[in-house]
């Protein structure tokens, strides 16, 4: 804790302590801004990659269709042809064809759920087909700038008490490149499964009035959810992390911080356990660090920056960022561009904290 306010530069700033909070969102502009015209400067690149991977699923595709003998070659058949089906599931939600879409994403998530991990307390339970409940337009999804990729209700719950696949929805971006981004999302949802099936079993044993009550009353408006809630399922997707692609690491990592940060912010009612402790989330990924290459180690870096400056609104989880993840913070400062560390070093002197000292750590 104590060491890090050597680097604070709040006695020198007193003049300027009015309004942290437009100064912040002022920031996160400017890196957006700044990653927009990356983005174009990069697009003729990114699209050379997307031909080039397209031919990759082709020539698989064309590989894995000559004639197999046995169950171990038709399960390897079925593998290397799970970016082909998820293709085919996005092509055909793509031309409006959403009878055929919604059959084809029932296909990629159930096959998707072999590899899912289930939590205990919940019994493992294999899909139907039409128990997979695909939303073209979730609830929701104008409401919030980032669509999840798919959602638990814990109001459905005593609906269908003795089958969770019914409160699970999944939006169009529960697949996307990866076989393990889609494992990852089925495994985000089962945790909250436990973690409602836990809510529903202590409402029927104690529970008085009705569960939409019970349930208000139990997350205590968004911040739970938000914070421990989300961030115990977004944890478990870095078992994930090596088999994706880079993109959908980079919507892990975001996710895995922006909820650290919000958990840094939730206070519990006394009676409430949190359902991650941070510390548990931190040892998390220092060992997916450890065992990164070089190019995830830098993104690494990089969204810690980006989640900070639009998540983090006070010094003290500056602090607490600072303190636990300096590791992360100077890799992703390293690797910044100029315009970047201009933005990061802002960032940084609103929260009253300096480069020198995050780097003498
Ligand atoms: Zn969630």
């Amino acid at each position: 804790m104590g060491g890090f306010a050597r680097g604070r530069r709040r006695a020198q700033r007193s003049g300027s302590a009015a309004s942290p909070k437009p100064r912040q969102a002022t920031l996160a502009a400017r890196l957006q801004f700044h990653e927009a015209l990356h983005l174009q400067r990069t697009a003729g690149n990114q699209a050379t990659r997307a031909a080039l991977a397209q031919q990759t699923v082709l020539a698989q595709q064309v590989r894995s269709g000559a004639p197999g003998t046995g169950a171990a070659s038709s399960t390897a058949r079925q593998s290397s042809n799970w970016p082909a089906l998820a293709g085919s599931a996005q092509a055909a939600l793509a031309s409006g064809d959403t009878s055929r879409a919604r059959r084809l994403y029932r296909r990629a998530i159930r096959q998707a759920v072999a590899g899912a991990r289930f939590p205990d307390g919940i019994p493992r339970r294999v899909p139907s087909l039409s128990d997979i409940w695909v939303s073209f337009n979730p609830p929701g999804a104008t409401a919030h700038s980032d669509v999840e990729d798919a959602a638990t209700d814990a109001h459905l719950v005593k609906d269908n008490p003795e089958n969770y696949w019914r409160w699970i929805y999944f939006t169009p971006k529960s697949l996307r490149q990866t076989r393990a981004y889609t494992e990852a999302v089925i495994t985000h949802e089962l945790i909250h499964v436990r973690q409602y099936t836990r809510w529903w079993q202590d409402y029927e044993a104690n529970g008085q009035g009705t569960w939409e009550a019970y349930l208000n009353a139990l997350k205590g408006g968004s911040a739970r959810s938000k914070g421990p809630i989300e961030l115990e399922g977004h944890t478990t997707a870095l078992d994930y992390l090596k088999r994706m692609g880079a993109a959908e690491q980079d919507a892990v990592l975001r996710s895995v911080f922006k909820h650290y940060i919000l958990t840094l912010g939730y206070v519990a009612p006394a009676g409430v356990d949190l359902e991650i402790e941070p510390a548990t989330v931190r040892r998390q990924l220092v060992a997916a660090y450890r065992s990164a290459g070089s190019g995830l180690r830098r993104r690494m870096g990089t969204k810690l920056w980006e989640a900070a400056i639009a998540t983090a609104k006070t010094t003290s989880a500056w602090e607490h960022l600072a303190d636990r993840f300096r590791f992360l913070l100077v890799t992703g400062y390293n690797v910044a561009n100029r315009t970047r560390r201009q933005i990061y070093q802002d960032a940084l002197d609103a929260a009253g904290l300096s480069l020198d000292s995050l780097r003498r750590r």
